[in-house]
């Protein structure tokens, strides 16, 4: 349950709001919105403040500017694809925090208008949690919104410093996500199926531990799976291993066992002469992956093994591609398990920026019951941190 106070706590009405959204959004070399999911998800708080006729001043984060200003990562696209989403116009400012803008917004923003701050990351403060820069941030509005959950397990000026100094709330998607995110955890609809994948074994070590504890039925895919096999005594050639992750990985298989949790990972692997796009391929059996090749995606016969899981769970969560899905001749094994749990009866839920990526280019955004806007946030989320944006908030 959520238990932070969110706008609807709080009177809002003809107030100045200080709103935190996560607008970091990805651009073309035109500077175009190539993808405005985030800035859509932020729209229920937006258009409730806008009923209320709040000014509303948002700010956000672009990139990594590393504290300077530089002019690719300025949030006027980001601005433009609002102003398109809700038909209202939307000032944006050149800078985060001067005089001139606290005096528009005090002596000539409108109530139910819009403003939008410059880049948070301009300011070298903006990251290391500056009181001063938080401060002026604060010191533009009576009421502060989080509603950036992909900058949550951030204590930065404007997720933290500014909940010290003004009532601090939470909007919708922030509530949203931790709502979806947490039940999960509690009260997941059985059988519950956990699939992870990427690169390294080493960021997701806490979260693997989590839901070992929680889940029926966990499948490990992707450059992760080959620690896990070396674990297992297999020969797994050239591919991606950690092998400090070793004693681990033993740890991790055996307290599925003990758990009663069917741990599974693929039995047949694609693999590559070279790690290059346009590398000679085959498809072997997890028994023989030959010495110089490596291991870049799943196999169909894993396909068909994992997708069973998928038609016969009542939930599944899904982070983390299964093959290097951005070669054409690697993407097999993520583009049908996208499909697969996309078409899952079960509650579905994905989240991390790789496997967003990738639902985005296989057209299935709009396929799964939630997909979490934010990567870092959602795994510290299930690794069952607390996160400092959302301690900053108010409780109810
Ligand atoms: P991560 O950043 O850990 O979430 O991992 C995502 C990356 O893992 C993607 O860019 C994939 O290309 C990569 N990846 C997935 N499977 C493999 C593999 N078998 N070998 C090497 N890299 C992989």
């Amino acid at each position: 349950m959520f238990t932070k106070k969110t706008v609807e706590d709080i009177d809002v009405k003809r107030k100045k709001v200080l709103v935190r959204v996560d607008y970091n959004v990805p651009l073309d070399e035109d500077l175009n919105v190539t993808d405005n999911t985030r800035i859509r998800l932020s729209l229920d708080t937006i258009n409730y403040l806008l009923e209320k006729e709040a000014k509303i001043i948002l700010m956000s984060h672009l990139g990594r500017p590393k504290g300077e200003v530089v002019d690719k990562f300025k949030l006027d696209p980001a601005a433009k694809e609002l102003e398109k989403l809700t038909g209202k116009k939307v000032k944006k400012f050149d800078q985060i925090i001067s005089e001139k803008i606290k005096d528009y917004i005090d002596n000539s923003m409108g109530f139910g208008e819009i403003v939008m701050l410059e880049n948070l990351r301009f300011d070298p403060g903006e990251k290391k949690n500056n009181p001063d820069f938080a401060g002026s941030l604060a010191s533009l509005a009576e009421v502060y919104v989080n509603d950036a959950f992909g900058a949550a397990h951030r204590a930065h000026a404007s997720v933290t410093g500014v909940a010290e100094h003004l009532p601090a709330v939470s909007g919708f998607l922030m509530q949203k996500e931790v709502d979806t995110l947490t039940s999960l955890l509690e009260k997941p609809e059985r059988p519950f199926v956990a699939v992870l994948g990427g690169s390294k074994v080493s960021d997701k070590i806490q979260v693997i531990q989590k839901l070992l504890e929680k889940v029926d039925t966990l499948i490990l895919g992707g450059g992760m799976s080959y620690t896990f096999f070396k674990a297992k005594g297999f020969e797994i050639g050239n591919s991606i291993r950690e092998d400090d992750q070793l004693g681990y990985a033993k740890k991790m298989l055996a307290l599925a066992e003990k758990n009663n949790v069917d741990f599974l990972l693929p039995i047949d692997i694609v693999v590559a002469k070279e790690y290059d796009k346009d590398s000679d391929k085959q498809t072997v059996s997890i028994q023989s992956i030959p010495v110089d090749w490596m291991g870049l995606d799943i196999g169909t016969k894993s396909i068909e093994l994992f997708s069973k899981q998928f038609s016969s769970a009542s939930t599944v969560f899904w982070n983390g591609p299964v093959g290097v899905f951005e070669w054409e001749r690697f993407e097999n094994g993520t583009r049908n398990i996208a499909h697969a749990i996309a078409h899952s009866p079960a509650v579905t839920i994905v989240g991390g920026g790789d496997t967003l990526a990738a639902i985005r280019k296989y057209g299935l955004s709009d396929k799964f019951s939630h997909v979490s806007s934010g990567g870092g946030a959602s795994m510290e989320l299930l690794e069952g941190k607390e996160l400092p944006g959302l301690a900053a908030l108010e409780d109810k």
